[in-house]
């Protein structure tokens, strides 16, 4: 059976370029169709779900940078799906997130810093402005999501420029429901080149969790995902409109959903229900931990 989500990285562009990135999915010629994308949101809400209503994550490279990312949102939400996006925020800080309103349920903003240094040599910045927010403009953004009743989400790589900062203040003040914090990982053929730069220990990982273990006190939900929780552990739909299976540490692909359906595509590729169940139950490292 399907996971409840499934993420559909249906763009592989972006208006940043972040080092470490993961979902770069240059591999990818010729990304699906606006059309194509339609038939599999109708192909995913055919599947049956569990006890949760089936979430569709339109995630990129940038989701907001394509045009018909609104009414891709509409169409899933007309066949009775829940939406959200994952997003640097860029254009939501630059535009606006009125197009988002009324069909997003959650937005995922991916803020891994807040100190100017670091989200400039991360990469982190708008590619052709080289606009670079700040501090305020997140919280103003948080306020506007929050007065739309969209959930929001905080999603944060750490890796070696950000493994020391502080960010329980910032995220207190963003009052998101949930903070997911993830260990820098490695993907062949999307950041293996320089990864040696951004890689971190886990020690250094677990440090950095333990350094904001608090904020769950103030009702945030905070969970972490080290670099193997990651792995196999989410459903993925790459640009092409194929299941993606990162086992091996790279992007292996499915047959095209379109032509072969869901769950002939979904079978050819490898999931683990168990890091599944474990990162969306348990949030992370528990027994190698070593907080100190
Ligand atoms: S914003 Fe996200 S998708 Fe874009 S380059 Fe950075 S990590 Fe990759």
């Amino acid at each position: 059976m399907l996971p409840d989500t499934i993420n559909l990285h249906f763009t592989p562009y972006c208006n940043a370029r972040c080092q470490f990135c993961f979902a770069k999915y240059s591999e990818v010629q010729s990304p699906c169709s606006t059309q194509s994308l339609k038939k599999i949101i109708d192909l995913i809400a055919q599947e049956p779900a569990s006890d949760q209503l089936r979430r569709v994550n339109f995630v990129g490279g940038e989701p907001t940078i394509h045009k018909d990312l609104p009414a891709l949102l509409t169409h899933a939400k007309l066949c009775g799906l829940q939406t959200s996006i994952v997003s640097n925020g860029l254009e939501m800080l630059i535009h606006s997130i009125e197009p988002y309103a009324g069909c997003t349920d959650m937005i995922g903003l991916s803020i891994d810093s807040i100190a100017p240094n670091v989200i400039a040599q991360a990469g982190r910045l708008h590619r052709t402005s080289g606009y670079l927010p700040d501090r305020l403009d997140w919280l103003n953004l948080a306020g506007k999501i929050h007065n739309s009743s969209i959930k929001l989400k905080i999603n944060t790589v750490v890796q070696r420029l950000n493994h020391d900062e502080d960010m329980n203040d910032f995220i207190a003040g963003m009052t998101p429901r949930q903070w997911k914090i993830f260990q820098v990982t490695k993907i062949d053929g999307q950041n293996d080149i320089d990864f040696q730069k951004w890689k971190i220990r886990r020690e250094e990982f677990n440090n950095y969790c333990f350094r904001h273990r608090n904020l769950v006190k103030q009702g945030i939900r905070v969970t972490h995902e080290n670099s193997d929780l990651m792995l196999n552990s989410y459903a993925i739909i790459g640009p092409n409109g194929c299941f993606v299976d990162n086992a091996s540490g790279k992007h292996l692909y499915s047959r095209p959903i379109e032509e072969v359906g869901i769950v002939e595509a979904w079978a050819e590729i490898r999931f683990d229900s168990e890091s599944f169940v474990a990162r969306r139950g348990l949030g992370g490292p528990k027994k190698e931990v070593a907080y100190v």
